[in-house]
């Protein structure tokens, strides 16, 4: 490099920033002995009691903590679960028997729960709440726990996107009756697919161990496939190879306006297998984790520098912690005015390689292809789950990955001063 020159940033066009930061996975995870086995180092950071019990997705988590509550009341048959929040959630609820979801409407411009929405939908036939604390930020329990309580329900915490978040010192998961953490792919830690499932009840946990280990049998072919995923993961995972891991699909799906496939929110039963996870990719797991907590504490820092730029935008708000909470950031939670303004910048940013996209394509009553029986509840009218459509339709996702520099940043900025 001739002198006075700096390392040119990687011409435009050739890179793509993932649209959350994912801590970088390396093959030596496969190879060193890690300190402590994952669950023991996962109780250790965050405090979780034993046993901590691995899954092989988030979802299994949440099907393996469902099919626990159900057998201890037959009765209750109802799970409500956020109007905006992932799919598989609903599908989780659907692939345990006699259970159906039913979608409580979120508060305006939030991941919360709307108390009023909740508290008409429980009732003696609700088997569990489910919140989420989506993009790391944590939600609110206080209320969820209370409603909860009033009409005999438990309190199952969807942390899949909040692993590392805490709330007045204490892990996400543990307020309520259970939680689970994802360790998919674009989650904070990845093992490809996995999942993680505690309860801070002993017996409960007791409970869902004994369930998990009669639900999830071991898989050797599903496995291996995981290993390959995760080892092809480990390799592209850089802005240059996530240009073909992860941008050509994307391009592909939304120049066929495909946004669910876009997003990577298309799933069906067959996507949810249910086995035992593999000891080499969760041996890999313990390596990557004892990255985690300074991988956190740096994405915090370079959060506080860009929320500090965003604050400056006026019209635009960005989910925040309430002051008690220290969530985690993958990406930040942007939202505008109105649709108008948010699809015009997606326009312009969704395929420009910066890290920006949709968390998912919808609310969750207007994925047609979950149907009725997906959530196990008619869409409504024009009245209906209007927090959720509204959060859909006004938000954006900015990453927070370690590859966004301020120059990126910048970028992305003055495209949403114009679209203002
Ligand atoms: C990813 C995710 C899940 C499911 O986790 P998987 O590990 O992908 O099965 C559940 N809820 C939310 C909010 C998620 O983001």
């Amino acid at each position: 490099m001739p002198p006075g020159f700096s390392k040119p940033a990687l011409p435009a066009g050739s890179f793509e920033l993932p649209p959350t930061a994912g801590l970088p996975a390396v093959f030596g995870d496969f190879i060193r002995k890690p300190a402590r086995a994952f669950t023991l180092g996962l109780q250790d950071w965050l405090g979780l009691p034993e046993p901590v019990i691995p899954t092989c997705s988030g979802t299994a988590a949440l099907v393996v903590a469902l099919k626990t509550l159900h057998q201890r009341a037959p009765a209750k048959n109802q799970v409500i679960i956020p109007a905006y929040t992932c799919p598989l959630v609903a599908l989780a609820v659907k692939l345990v028997p006699g259970l159906s979801a039913l979608p409580c409407d979120t508060v305006r411009g939030g991941i919360d729960l709307a108390p009023e929405a909740l508290g008409a939908l429980c009732s003696e036939r609700t088997l569990a709440i489910v919140p989420a604390h989506l993009g790391g930020r944590v939600a609110d329990l206080t209320r969820v726990c209370a409603i909860a309580k009033k009409c005999g329900a438990l309190v199952i915490e969807d942390a899949a996107q909040a692993m590392g978040a805490f709330n007045h010192g204490v892990s996400v998961g543990l307020a309520g009756d259970a939680g689970f953490f994802s360790l998919a792919v674009g989650k904070g830690l990845s093992t490809y697919e996995g999942g993680v499932l505690f309860s801070r009840h002993p017996d409960l946990s007791a409970e869902l161990a004994a369930m998990a280990k009669k639900t999830l049998l071991p898989d050797f072919f599903r496995n291996l496939r995981r290993l390959l995923e995760l080892a092809g993961y480990m390799a592209l995972y850089s802005p240059s190879g996530l240009r073909h891991a992860y941008g050509r699909s994307l391009r592909r799906e939304l120049a066929r306006g495909d946004e669910v496939r876009a997003v990577g929110d298309y799933f069906t039963l067959e996507d949810i297998p249910l086995h035992s996870p593999d000891s080499l990719r969760l041996r890999a797991a313990a390596n990557a984790l004892e990255r985690l907590p300074a991988f956190l504490a740096q994405g915090r820092m370079r959060a506080e520098k860009y929320l500090a730029e965003l604050r400056k935008l006026e019209g635009v708000a960005v989910v925040r912690d309430n002051p008690d909470a220290n969530g985690v950031w993958p990406f930040f939670m942007a939202l505008l005015p109105g649709k108008r303004e948010r699809d015009d910048i997606l326009r312009r940013l969704w395929t420009s390689g910066l890290g920006v996209s949709k968390l998912f394509a919808h609310a969750l009553p207007d994925y047609a292809y979950l149907g009725e029986s997906g959530t196990g509840s008619p869409a409504g009218g024009p009245e209906a789950y209007s927090g959720a459509r509204d959060f859909a339709a006004r938000m954006f996702t900015i990453t927070n990955s370690p590859w966004l520099d301020e120059e990126k940043f910048s970028g992305i900025v003055a495209v949403m001063r114009e679209s203002l």
